[in-house]
């Protein structure tokens, strides 16, 4: 099993200011572990159901150059550098290909202009207000689901603040675990579990996102675009099914 991962970073839990963001902030050492090891406990969930599993993880935040690769789990690569049309052009899907079985979005955030949510953005903040898809607003999250869906590969798992929860289940397909990281309070306050948490629910949720994949049970189809998604879901007589199910409920 093949396993593509976009890391982001504002949807991380601790981080809830810009400082934290960019590599000349006085915290943004610390952020850049908090995201590394969300990464990692996302791998060892999956790996646990799929013991074979390879990853590739792309660097999707700012300057794409913040995850700590020596602190990498080793059945992962990762994507470095910033995106550009030369060498980057699918942003934070960099590395996708049709050889993946399966996508996680870790740490990230709700789209430019969601009320009161902690550090929305759509790309680029300063320079974009709304990306629409067929005329539906969308985030990162639903962008980066239409690139990945491009080659038919469901996400399996989505990560970050509280708010992004009714985001990502309005404009993604259904069936993915959402591990919640933090309980947004405004634009840069939140109430945010330690990390020793967020580790367990990243790790339970990629197993649980994982296992149903197991044996080919479920798969994504068609996904070119928000709202045109379709899925394959496993089985009744499949007994995980019930698991998939199950990663619907919030969690943290
Ligand atoms: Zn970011």
């Amino acid at each position: 099993m093949r396993i593509f991962i976009s890391a982001d970073m504002e949807g991380v839990t601790g981080v809830v200011h810009r400082d934290q963001l960019v590599p000349e902030g006085k915290t943004y050492e610390r952020a850049r572990k908090l995201m590394t090891a969300d990464v990692n406990a996302a791998i060892t969930g999956a790996l646990r159901e799929a013991p074979g599993a390879e990853f590739v993880v792309c660097d999707g935040h700012g300057v794409m150059r913040n995850l700590i690769l020596e602190e990498l789990h080793e059945a992962a690569q990762l994507v470095v550098g910033p995106a550009h049309p030369a060498n980057k052009p699918l942003c934070q899907s960099q590395g996708c290909d049709e050889t993946f079985d399966l996508a996680f979005f870790t740490g990230y955030h709700s789209r430019a202009g969601t009320p009161g949510g902690l550090l929305s953005h759509t790309w680029v903040g300063a320079a974009v207000t709304n990306i629409r898809i067929n005329g539906e607003i969308v985030g990162e999250t639903a962008l980066n689901a239409a690139v990945v869906g491009h080659w038919d590969i469901p996400v399996g798992l989505v990560s970050g603040a509280h708010e992004l929860e009714a985001e990502a289940r309005d404009t993604i397909p259904d069936g993915f675990v959402w591990v919640g990281t933090k309980t947004t309070y405004g634009p840069t306050a939140a109430l945010c579990l330690p990390p020793a948490r967020t580790h367990k629910l990243l790790n339970e949720g990629a197993a649980e996102a994982v296992a149903p994949l197991q044996g080919g049970q479920a798969e994504a189809a068609q996904a070119q675009v928000p709202g045109q998604h379709q899925r394959r879901v496993p089985s009744p007589r499949d007994g995980r099914q019930g698991r998939r199910g199950a990663g619907h409920r919030a969690r943290g």
